[in-house]
Formats: C-alpha cells, sequence, structure tokens
C-alpha cells in the first residue's frame, strides 16, 4: 500500500486571480477600491522593527480593545484570527462535531463546502430561489449547524435580520455562524442579537469595508461561553496567528472611524449608480447591499463579456459552477474612474 493512499485528499478553494500589472482595473476579488485609513500608514511608518523580537500577544489586546470599543461589545466576546477565512474554518471545526449534517445555501461562499470536506463535516445545501433569496423554511429543521453569510456571496442579497433572528432562535441547540463579509455596505448586523442567543456566531472581516484584504484581520463576536470554545480550539492548533504589526494596524484602522464611513458611503454611491448604467445596457440583478453586484445579460453571454473586459484589462469573477450561476458575473464595485471605464468598455460589446 502507498502512503498516498492514507492522505487527507481535498480540492481546495480557488481566490480570485491577483494579477501582477497595475494597469488592471480589479473588479473580481471585492477588494475595496481605496487605501486604507491614513493612520494606518502612519502606524505601519512608525513601528518599531525592535518590537518583532519577542512573541505576540496572544490576546491581540490592543486590537480587542478597540474592537470592544466599536461595537458596544466586551472583550469576552471577541475573537480574532487571519483574516475571516482563519476564523470561519476554526468555527467549522469548533462547532460542527455532532455527526448531523450543517446546512447552508447551494449558492454562498465556495470555501464552506471547502472546510466541511476538510473536516470530514456532512453537510447538506438548500437551494436559493429563483431570485437567490434564502427560504426561511429551509433552516428551520433538525441539523448539525447553520451557515449563512450575510449578505450572501456571490448574490449580494440580504436576508432581513427579523428572518435571521428566526433562524436563531429555532436552531438554539446548535450553532449558528452568520457571515458578515459585506454587512458594512448598507446591511443589518446580526451582533444586536449576541445578548439574546448562546448560539450565535457574527464573523465579520477588516478585508472588505476597512481596505486591509492584505494584512488579513477577522474577526468573531459571541457571547463568551460559543468565543471560549473557539478560543480552546485555536489554542491548541497555533497560540500565535496576529503578528504584532497586523494588531497594531488594525487598531489604527478601528480609530479612524470618520474615514471608514467615508470610503464606505462612496462605494455605496458608487455602487447604486452602477446598477443604474448596468441596468439601462441590459443586465439584471438582484437587489446588492454588498461592494458587488451579481449580474447577467439578456442577450451576450457571462462569458463573452468576461473575455472581452478582460481583453481590455478589466477583471471580473465568472463563477462556471453551479450550472444555475454560469451566467451571471460578479462585478466588485470600484473608484468612480474605473466605473466609468467598465461602463465604457460594456457599452463597445453592447450597442
Ligand atoms: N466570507 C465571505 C462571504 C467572503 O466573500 C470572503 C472573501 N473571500 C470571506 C469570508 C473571507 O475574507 P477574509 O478571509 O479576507 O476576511
Amino acid at each position: 500500500m502507498s502512503w498516498e493512499e492514507n492522505v487527507r485528499k481535498v480540492v481546495p478553494y480557488v481566490p480570485g486571480e491577483q494579477p501582477k500589472s497595475s494597469e488592471v482595473i480589479k473588479l473580481n476579488t471585492n477588494e475595496n477600491p481605496y487605501p486604507p485609513s491614513p493612520l494606518v500608514a502612519k502606524a505601519l511608518k512608525d513601528y518599531d522593527a525592535g518590537l518583532l523580537r519577542k512573541y505576540p500577544d496572544t490576546q491581540a489586546t490592543e486590537l480587542t480593545d478597540e474592537l470592544a470599543k466599536t461595537y458596544g461589545l466586551e472583550k469576552e466576546n471577541i475573537f480574532v484570527g487571519i483574516g475571516s477565512d482563519d476564523v470561519l474554518s476554526l468555527a467549522f471545526l469548533t462547532y460542527f462535531n455532532s455527526g448531523k449534517p450543517v446546512i447552508f445555501p447551494d449558492i454562498t461562499y465556495s470555501f464552506y463546502d471547502v472546510w466541511a470536506e476538510l473536516y470530514r463535516i456532512p453537510y447538506e445545501t438548500k437551494e436559493l430561489d429563483a431570485d437567490f433569496t434564502i427560504r426561511k423554511e429551509d433552516y428551520l429543521c433538525e441539523n448539525g449547524g447553520v451557515v449563512i453569510a450575510n449578505p450572501n456571496a456571490p448574490t449580494g442579497v440580504e436576508l432581513p435580520l427579523e428572518v435571521i433572528e428566526e433562524i436563531v432562535a429555532f436552531n438554539k441547540d446548535r450553532v449558528v455562524i452568520v457571515d458578515e463579509a459585506y454587512v458594512d455596505f448598507g446591511a443589518r448586523s446580526a451582533v444586536s442579537l449576541i445578548p439574546e442567543h448562546d448560539n450565535l456566531l457574527v464573523v465579520q472581516t477588516f478585508s472588505k469595508s476597512r481596505a486591509l484584504a492584505g494584512i488579513r484581520i477577522g474577526m468573531a463576536f459571541g457571547q463568551k461561553k460559543i468565543i471560549d470554545f473557539l478560543k480552546d480550539v485555536k489554542f491548541s492548533f497555533n497560540s500565535y496567528t496576529l503578528n504584532p504589526l497586523t494588531i497594531a494596524v488594525g487598531a489604527a484602522a478601528l480609530r479612524d472611524d470618520a474615514y471608514f464611513k467615508e470610503i464606505t458611503a462612496k462605494t455605496v454611491k458608487t455602487r447604486e449608480r452602477m446598477k443604474k448604467e448596468l441596468k439601462e445596457l441590459g443586465f439584471s440583478f438582484a437587489d446588492s447591499k454588498t461592494n458587488f453586484v451579481f449580474a447577467r445579460h439578456e442577450s451576450h453571454s457571462a462569458e463573452e463579456i468576461y473575455a472581452f473586459l478582460r481583453e481590455r484589462n478589466i477583471f471580473v469573477r465568472h463563477f462556471k459552477k453551479p450550472e444555475r450561476i454560469n451566467d451571471h458575473l460578479r462585478i466588485s464595485v470600484g473608484t468612480e474612474e474605473e466605473t466609468d471605464k467598465l461602463i465604457i468598455a460594456l457599452k463597445e460589446l453592447i450597442k
């Protein structure tokens, strides 16, 4: 028997392309088109390299203190990790251990099934409606845990907070993870539900609304008990994750609330304009509450539009699978100028 037969085999998640050229208009990975806060640049510039001699603070106190202030929580309600991918992956490992299937939508963040496969967690997907809405009834059933991205990705659709609360309340004997990677672009957060529900874990990230995808900070919010279980697994895996420079940068970003509000408002404004222009060009899409629009065209295939834009150095995301969405493109909201260029290019194709 070969050792290969005993290897844990997985089909990895494929992230969006990161082209080397700075000429590219990058609308394919939902990054923020604006730089992070000037306070971040200052924190980097002023950082004392001598501090790197020591191991990091395992509690990331400077960052969790700022998060507690920003979100009106106590430090014991907060967990931080290397981007929300790290936090979500540890959450799958921690909470989904019943042997019963974990449930999430058929069209959602395509990392969920990868983690389930990796950790050998049984799972079942629930079909979205034709208009990409999550059907509440599908989540009011026996299961091993629930994962909902809200707003959902790549659809951009928000599930009302009242529905999230109903799902959390129904599933009180298992954990419900609400992945709020895009919540800051106009949706309502489930953080307000935490005091009433000990089975709720809300996950957020610095990658989108705080323009810090490169630094890798994600966080989970919940009652002390649920957070403590996550910490136990994390500290059984690797005590040091966030490095001290990242901790300082994250704290600096949180101290600049005015800048955060300014750039998210700009993105929301550009998104609404982009929706209008895309509609005029014959695109249709469910209403997006995120920093991207998930659209299909009435007469041009997604593949054709994707290739046409790519030739003009405009990158968008096309998911070939599942089949139900392969006629769609996910287009991130860029700056006003980038959006102008996108619309001009599309007008060339769609006359
Ligand atoms: N959740 C969703 C729904 C996402 O789209 C992403 C971005 N790929 C993530 C989580 C992970 O983001 P990050 O690890 O950068 O925080």
